[in-house]
């Protein structure tokens, strides 16, 4: 099976929304098998984001990234990282069907809960990223 690494992003936690995204990665049949709460450290962040350097969003992304605690977790299962990103909905939370996580809970591109790797390489250095031990 597959690994990836799922962020509830502060928008999520403070809206006290870790519950129900681990319930539905649960209830799909995946598998944590790390999980972190912490205010994330901006290297880390600036690490996660650095495709996206220099475009306009970026700085307020960093800003609210590290703004208050984030859920980290590594979750295990046959193609969790294309489930997970299905089970999450599309980056804009108007665009996102309902039904998904950014569907049912958000209107905000920049808060929108929850963010899943994109690809077997990008799960393997976001989980060194969060969880060095893990690599
Ligand atoms: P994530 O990487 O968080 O799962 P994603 O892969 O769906 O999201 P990316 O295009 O990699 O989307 O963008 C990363 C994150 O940057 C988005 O989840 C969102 O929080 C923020 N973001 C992306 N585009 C915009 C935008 N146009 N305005 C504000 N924030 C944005």
């Amino acid at each position: 099976s597959e690994r990836t690494l799922v962020l509830v992003k502060p928008d999520g936690v403070r809206r006290g929304l870790v519950g129900e995204v681990i319930g539905r990665i649960e209830r799909k049949g995946f598998t944590l098998t790390a999980l972190d709460l912490r205010v994330m450290d901006r290297e880390t962040i600036e690490r996660h984001y650095a495709e996206h350097e220099g475009k306009p969003f970026y700085a307020p992304l960093v800003e609210f990234m590290t703004s208050a605690p984030s859920v980290a977790m590594i979750v295990e299962g046959e193609r969790v990282i294309e489930s997970f990103r299905a089970l999450a909905g599309v980056t804009d939370p108007i665009k996102a069907l309902p039904g998904t996580i950014r569907g049912d809970f958000a209107t905000i591109t920049r808060e929108n809960i929850v963010h899943g790797s994109d690809s077997v390489d990008s799960a393997e250095r976001e989980i060194k990223n969060f969880f060095p031990e893990h690599a």
